[in-house]
């Protein structure tokens, strides 16, 4: 049987692709070498570490934030097994949900690792060690990306850990390191934070969420510090010493011209970012280039440097984000079945899911400055938001960047409780090239921590209400 598409790998990038590419009435199969579909993301990225960022969360209000609203509940129990059965459950619920639309919309699903021999020709290995040849008019490789490691630190994913090990611990260590200050490191340092471990974030550059606006970036170092993360920026793990069930880590300044220090940590993190994942494709042998950092090279359409043979998500450039992933599927298909599907790459939202969060969407100030952009600020603090005093949510804010001669949004940047749903309005605002009139002109139902968005922008006129 030949196939009009076969996707390699079936996280969020693969197997929206296939869904996509079948819907529009294609003959699709998808090769995945993971016991379950839903790749990093559903298995080991995104979706277990929301499950536990909501559940330390309630933990935490339970503990510190009830008795201020006049609840009063005994001392909270941490069940570590019942918040890992909650995480289990969430990812099972969401890799079956996969396994269902794959069915739904008859989808063949081949269980093992895929290997390019030729455009048009897709080997997959299977765990007993056959092998059968999948024939198809077109190829997508969709292979993610894995944990970037650290040079001569091993990671056991028990004592020293990368994200996969961070969000399965058997207990909550009494000191934890991350190394990293991106996203993940955060996230899941703000997790065992939340559940009674020390935390120190080690990062090499001198601010944290390193491509994030500074400003936000600045501000919301503090709250994190305030809630009793600790941090070395300029500075650089150099090694890892194992005293017993004790790791002593050596850290170096990132000059690397001071002396040394050394901390005492349970559990270290490794959270230095994701490097592309392309072993064993066989690329090499047809012919598959890749770019100086290891990604799949695309002529902006997602095709390759062979006919025939696409490639979308982690593995190629831009954000390593499951939305990037996700439109970049749908567009493809929809390219592949004659249609104009297309990604706005300008206007992808980021999200740090800690508390309060952080969201992003379009230009940072430092952008903006780089490029000689002419812009406007207005900025909105959630203290002058009424929904954000009942709830006792005041850290944080709007800023609104917008272009000082046009008055286009190029840029939302949000910290606050709520800021990963409220950046949205913005994301469907630039994708219409609206203005900051545009937004402060509309409605914005009240009381909603929203409002403080309209606020912004308002603020980019010097013209809000409430400040
Ligand atoms: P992946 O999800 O990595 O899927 C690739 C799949 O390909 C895997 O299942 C792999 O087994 C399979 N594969 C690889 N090689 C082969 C082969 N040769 N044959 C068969 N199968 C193969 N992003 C967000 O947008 N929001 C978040 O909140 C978020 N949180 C994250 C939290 C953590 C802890 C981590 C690690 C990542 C997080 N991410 C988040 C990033 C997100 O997971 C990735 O951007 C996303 O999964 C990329 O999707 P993808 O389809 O490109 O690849």
């Amino acid at each position: 049987m030949t196939y009009d598409l076969v996707v390699i790998g079936t996280g969020p990038g693969g197997y929206v692709c296939a869904i996509r590419a079948a819907q529009l009435g294609m003959k699709v199969a998808v090769v995945e070498k993971r016991a379950t579909h839903g790749g990093t993301c559903l298995n080991v990225g995104c979706i277990p570490s929301k499950a536990m960022l909501h559940t330390s969360e309630l933990f935490e209000e339970a503990a510190h934030s009830f008795a201020g609203f006049g609840i009063k509940v005994a001392k909270p129990k941490l069940d570590l097994p019942a918040m890992m059965k909650h995480k289990q459950e969430t990812i099972d619920g969401n890799v079956g949900g996969i396994e269902f639309l794959f069915k739904k919309n008859k989808i063949t699903a081949f269980h093992g690792t895929g290997r390019i021999l030729s455009a048009g020709k897709v080997e997959v290995a299977h765990e007993d060690g056959s092998t059968e040849i999948v024939e198809t008019r077109n190829i997508v490789i969709a292979t993610g990306s894995d944990v970037a490691r650290l040079p001569g630190i091993e990671i056991d994913e028990e004592q020293v850990v990368s994200s996969t090990g961070a969000l399965a611990l058997d207990k909550v260590p009494g000191k934890m390191i991350v190394v990293g200050a991106g996203v993940i490191g955060l996230e899941l340092g703000s997790v065992w934070r939340r559940l009674g471990a020390e935390v120190t974030v080690v990062e090499f550059l001198d601010r944290i969420l390193p491509g994030m606006d500074g400003d936000v970036a600045k501000n919301f170092q503090r709250m994190l510090k305030k809630q009793g993360m600790k941090f070395m920026l300029s500075s650089k793990l150099d090694g890892i010493d194992k005293k017993g069930k004790k790791l002593v880590a050596t850290i170096e300044p990132a000059a690397g011209e001071a002396a040394a220090e050394t901390i005492e940590a349970d559990v270290i993190l490794v959270a230095i970012g994701r490097r592309p994942y392309t072993e064993g494709l066989g690329l090499d042998d047809v012919g598959v280039a890749l770019d100086d950092k290891g990604r799949v090279k695309t002529d902006g359409h997602f095709k390759t440097s062979v006919d025939g043979i696409y490639a979308i998500g982690d593995v190629i450039a831009g954000p390593m984000l499951a939305h990037k992933a996700e439109d970049e599927g749908i567009a493809l298909a929809e390219q592949l079945s004659g249609q104009a599907g297309h990604v706005n790459y300008e206007v992808i939202p980021a999200v740090v899911y800690t508390m309060p969060e952080v969201a992003s969407v379009g230009k940072t100030e430092e952008e903006l400055k780089e490029a000689g952009t002419a812009y406007s600020v207005g900025k909105f603090p959630f203290s002058a938001n009424g929904r954000a005093k009942a709830m006792a949510q005041t850290e944080g804010f709007v800023k609104v960047l917008a272009d000082q001669k046009t008055d286009r949004v190029l840029g939302v940047h949000i910290v606050g409780a709520g800021a990963g749903e409220m950046i949205h309005e913005a994301a469907v605002l630039m994708e219409f090239g609206g203005s900051a009139e545009d937004l402060g002109r509309t409605c914005h139902a009240h009381p909603t921590m929203s409002e403080a968005v309209k606020e912004a922008a308002l603020a980019v006129d010097n013209r809000p209400i409430h400040m």
